[in-house]
């Protein structure tokens, strides 16, 4: 049962862990149950699937885009999105400032950090990721607050190896934050872990996890 899940999750999870309840591919009714059930911050991974069901919840969910996002859908979202969890480029966050703007908000978001094994085209290296922040251009976006980092761990069953991409997104995530947001006291989010390695996610130092189906069980892709 979801409200179930959700109620034993929130027991589980320590003080200052996030549960983000990432309800992709699940009827609102769904999401509903999590919402009664005491559950506020909600992930899509689609830009089309979140304008669809934000109209249809209450209005003080938190919705959170977990997934890639093309630049050309930011402004579909930028009205009410809580925050953007994978951004990985320069420009991205580019537009998200400029939509941010046009709205009068300003958008918080996660910089993608790429630790695992698998070939992705998304995220930052830790090298990009150092070298987009010593450029310096993202200091002058004034309508977006750089919050932290997300990353994913490699698909696999090899718990020491997940350990490890999650050690190495807590050391990037420490150094970061002491080289570049010593004075933003809102750079305090680390997104890490899903439902088969939150617990280990928790361990290395998660402040926020993403978890699906173990809330709202598997996925239904048509
Ligand atoms: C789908 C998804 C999740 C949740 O995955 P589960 O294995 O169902 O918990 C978390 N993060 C991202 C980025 C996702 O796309």
């Amino acid at each position: 049962m979801i409200s179930e899940q959700i109620k034993k999750l929130h027991k589980e999870l320590p003080a200052g862990v996030e549960l983000i309840a990432v309800s992709k591919f699940h009827p609102v009714e769904d999401l509903r149950e999590a919402y009664d059930a005491g559950q506020r911050i909600f992930g899509e991974n689609h830009v089309q699937e979140l304008v669809a069901k934000q109209p249809q919840m209450p209005s003080d969910v938190k919705w959170h885009l977990i997934g890639h996002l093309q630049t050309n859908k930011v402004k579909y979202i930028a009205p009410f999105v809580t925050m953007i969890q994978a951004v990985d480029s320069l420009k991205l966050l580019r537009e998200i400032d400029k939509q941010a703007k046009k709205v009068g908000r300003v958008i918080p978001c996660l910089l993608e950090l790429h630790v695992a094994q698998e070939e992705s085209k998304f995220g930052f290296s830790p090298d990009e990721l150092h070298a987009m922040l010593a450029e310096g251009e993202w200091k002058a976006l004034t309508n977006v607050s750089i919050c932290g980092i997300m990353t994913m761990a490699s698909f696999t069953d090899d718990t020491a190896q997940v350990r490890r991409e999650f050690q190495l997104a807590r050391h990037t995530f420490e150094q970061t934050r002491k080289e570049f947001f010593s004075d933003s006291p809102s750079f305090c989010k680390l997104s890490m872990g899903m439902t088969h390695d939150y617990q280990i996610a928790i361990e290395e130092g998660a402040t926020m996890v993403r978890v699906g189906t173990k809330i709202f069980g598997e996925r239904q892709y048509k």
